[in-house]
């Protein structure tokens, strides 16, 4: 699974196979995400033989599944070495949606999230980001058309095998997944932000904000004495002019810390003018945090501020909260108790 189109078709020519095999197995690999070189029934048995001995097929094995009432899905993906990742799948009007992880654990240490609280163990492969997609539409039955990079771990902590990941499944040789139903998010790492510009992807780029300036951001995430707000937003202002597309800023909020009227206006003066898009999260609980949700009142208020300038906004509907699906909640393991 970590092979693309060219690298498959070099294996195969190390096998002694006709390159038209390598077509084969990659679209067994990548579009039907198979477990085994055994189910490639259109392989001679021969082929087969060589490529179990060569190679793995790469496929992730579901260690447990959680459904939400409202239809959310949390899978416990077992990686080859043990680790393991969790993944979300989000059925929508307009289509299936997964959450894939891109770490196992995250280094960046955010202050609200549980996915962090262990640390970094390490990075997942293209391969191991891929097969959680093709995990989830053979497991549903249901098409995928759109991926939120945003589960556990830091995409541009792990870039390369993200671009890998993303050129491989929105090729047609794979799930051919349009690049604007692709959505990557960052905690606002700036150096990563300037790289992926430069691809000039139609991606969309979520920024995980929270706050409206230093002084509170630097209390909630760590990341942020080493990229100040300035930074950021200078970054997210090129990466609109390089691909015009607009960045959508993530914003969980928290009672009686970022929530405040005041707040809200800050963060209007922040983005005024730039072509950028607000999700209101209510903060998702998380048990070894102290952090609480803002209230209902506290939500409207904050987003009320925020139309009122002008500034596209959403709030975000906590989908898949009752199984600790929903953002910030995933981690390395099952918590106890859950079904395994
Ligand atoms: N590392 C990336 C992607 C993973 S986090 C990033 O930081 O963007 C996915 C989103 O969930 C981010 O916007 C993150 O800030 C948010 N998040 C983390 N913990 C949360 C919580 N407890 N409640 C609501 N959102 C949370």
């Amino acid at each position: 699974m970590d092979l693309n189109i060219d690298e498959t078709i070099a294996l195969v020519g190390q096998l002694g196979e006709p390159r038209f095999r390598a077509a084969q197995i990659h679209k067994w690999v990548h579009q039907k995400g198979v477990r085994r070189f055994d189910e490639m029934t259109d392989l001679s048995l021969g082929l087969r033989e060589k490529l179990q001995s060569a190679a793995v097929p790469g496929s992730l094995e579901i260690a447990a599944r959680q459904e939400s009432k409202d239809g959310t899905a949390k899978y416990l993906f077992r990686l080859s070495d043990g680790e393991s990742v969790e993944s979300v799948f989000l059925p929508h009007d307009y289509g299936n949606s997964v959450c894939v992880s891109t770490q196992v654990g995250c280094r960046m240490g955010c202050r609200f999230c549980a996915s962090t609280m262990g640390g970094l163990v390490r990075n997942l492969t293209p391969g191991e980001i891929y097969a959680q997609v093709t995990g989830i539409q053979n497991d549903t039955g249901k098409r995928i058309s759109s991926i939120v990079i945003m589960g556990s771990g830091e995409p541009m902590d792990n870039l390369d095998h993200v671009l890998k990941f993303i050129t491989m499944v929105t090729a047609d040789t794979g799930l051919h997944i349009g690049a604007r139903h692709i959505t990557l998010s960052t905690c606002g790492v700036v150096p990563g932000i300037r790289k992926l510009a430069a691809f000039d992807l139609q991606i969309t780029l979520s920024v995980s904000l929270h706050a409206p300036n230093d002084r509170m951001r630097d209390t909630m995430m760590p990341v942020n004495r080493k990229y100040p707000v300035r930074e950021l937003m200078k970054a997210c202002r090129e990466y609109t002019s390089i691909t015009n597309r607009r960045v959508t800023f993530e914003y969980a909020l928290i009672q009686g810390v970022n929530d405040s009227a005041g707040q809200a206006e800050e963060l209007v003066r922040l983005l005024r003018g730039m072509l950028c898009h607000v999700n209101l999260i209510p903060l998702n609980r998380v048990q070894e945090r102290e952090y609480r949700q803002s209230g209902r009142e506290r939500v409207q208020k904050f987003r009320e501020v925020l139309e009122r300038a002008g500034i596209p906004v959403t709030v975000r509907r906590e989908k898949g909260a009752d199984i600790d699906a929903a953002c910030g909640q995933l981690r390395r393991r099952a918590a106890r108790g859950q079904v395994t």
